[in-house]
């Protein structure tokens, strides 16, 4: 029998759609294996964001090849379509592959790579026109899941490679959605992160369903799991949607914000169609939003900063400081500008320099670790839900609702079920009292 290994890059997305890949291979009969070198087949399923990302994919193709030279190479993902990749890798790869191609896959399998495979029988797999999303996935993981809720993007982020990778915005029909979550939480599943490159701009294509109405039937499934999502548009982030947010009971209190820039004429060479004044309006009703609807809970407020994009200056730099300093965000995913083949941005003078690129980061982290702390330390005292993802040395690892990673000690006397193993916690929800709180995490007991 051959076997497969798929190497995953970058976000969510492409890790969610590695699980949908490895169950249609495996409904071919392909047997997975945790050996690259071994592997008959190997799927690398790229990311484009950023350039090192993309050499550490030439370098572990170059060393496979030389390794096994009758090794099958499949290259997909967000720079698997791109002319120029496909010149530089077309001696090396055996096939590149678009994810919005799935249907054709198998065919592709059959006469391009000639391998020993069993047709797959499933319906509803077949047929030219079929989403890749209507795979049912083999999850990596037995408690928390992703569920992609739509693909693609409309907005043309100047410096984004996504809406050339993965096309427009395809949305998954909500029956579809909703019956994926209902298997499994009927599982045990405990977290559901619903995905899309712009969740806020979701339309059920069978019943016009709007991202806030999907929302609210999930959180009306019976079953006791959390509920997140990621990523949305600062754009599309309606009062509707910010409504039902903060108040839905199983939805976490959490909301991941990219704001990308903080001052307007970066923003506009962005593409992002939003301003300062927008941004901070919406955090603003966010805020008042919990503070309504969950005046016992504590929130947090995430979001994604690109520094050193083309031309902008320190000032407008201090555009993006002050943004932090006013929302007080709990985390930011920083990017230092790398300009990406067939983007906007691409054909932008790349004026600021890596050494200044760093520097600006490092200056912006400063800020973040001083509100990150402030944050942290209103947790100090309460009793919160952790779900629980690990155990090494004598610790719990896990995260808050509000995706804050707590370190949590098992005291002797305190867990009898824990001491005498006969209870293994992970990937259960546990309350947990917060003692100590640190820039980047909090530190607990069980209780
Ligand atoms: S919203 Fe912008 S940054 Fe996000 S995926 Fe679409 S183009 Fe890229």
């Amino acid at each position: 029998m051959s076997t497969y290994y798929i190497k995953t890059f970058g976000c969510q997305m492409n890790h969610s759609d590695s699980e949908r890949m490895a169950s249609f291979l495996e409904k071919l009969h392909l047997e997975p294996t945790s050996k690259i070198n071994e592997a008959d087949l190997v799927i690398f399923n790229t990311c484009g964001v950023r350039q090192m990302a993309e050499n550490r994919i030439y370098g572990q193709v170059r060393n496979l090849k030389r390794n096994k030279s009758e090794v099958k190479i499949i290259l997909t993902g967000c720079i698997s379509q791109r002319k120029d990749v496909q010149r530089r890798m077309k001696d090396k790869i055996d096939l590149f592959f678009s994810i919005n191609d799935f249907s054709k896959f198998e065919n592709w399998l059959n006469e391009n790579l000639k391998f020993k495979i069993s047709p797959q029988k499933d319906n509803a797999l077949s047929g030219e026109n079929i989403s890749y999303l209507s795979i049912n996935p083999k999850y990596s993981n037995k408690y928390q899941a992703y569920v992609p809720i739509m693909t693609g993007c409309n907005n043309f982020c100047s410096y984004c490679v996504v809406p050339h990778a993965r096309g427009r915005e395809v949305s998954r029909p909500s029956e579809e959605v909703l019956a994926e979550i209902r298997e499994l939480v009927k599982k045990g599943y405990k977290q559901i992160t619903l995905l899309g490159q712009n969740v806020n701009s979701y339309k059920s294509p069978s019943d016009a369903m709007s991202f806030s109405e999907l929302l609210r039937k999930v959180n009306d499934l019976k079953g006791d799991f959390w509920i997140q999502f990621v990523s949305s548009h600062p754009k599309d982030m309606s009062d509707e949607l910010i409504e039902a947010l903060t108040s839905l009971s199983k939805v976490c209190e959490n909301v991941h914000l990219p704001v990308q820039a903080g001052d307007d004429e970066v923003l506009k060479n962005m593409n992002r169609r939003y301003t300062q004044k927008h941004y901070l309006g919406l955090i603003e009703k966010i805020k008042k939003g919990f503070e309504k609807n969950k005046p016992e809970k504590i929130y947090s407020i995430t979001s994604d900063i690109i520094v050193g994009f083309p031309g902008e200056t320190v000032s407008q730099l201090e555009e993006s400081a002050s943004v932090m300093k006013k929302c007080e965000f709990d985390m930011v995913f920083f990017g230092q500008f790398s300009p990406r083949p067939e983007t906007v941005a691409w054909d932008m003078k790349d004026d600021v320099s890596d050494e200044e690129k760093v520097r600006r980061e490092k200056y912006l982290n400063e800020i973040l670790k001083k509100t990150s702390h402030k944050n942290n330390k209103k947790y100090v005292g309460g009793v919160f839900d952790v779900i629980i993802e690990r155990e090494k040395s004598g610790f719990y690892f896990g995260k808050t609702r509000t995706l804050k990673n707590v370190k949590v000690a098992i005291p002797a006397n305190c867990h009898p079920e824990l001491d005498s193993g006969s209870r293994d916690i992970i990937g259960t929800i546990q309350k947990v009292k917060i003692t100590k709180a640190n820039v980047w995490s909090l530190f607990g007991e069980l209780v």
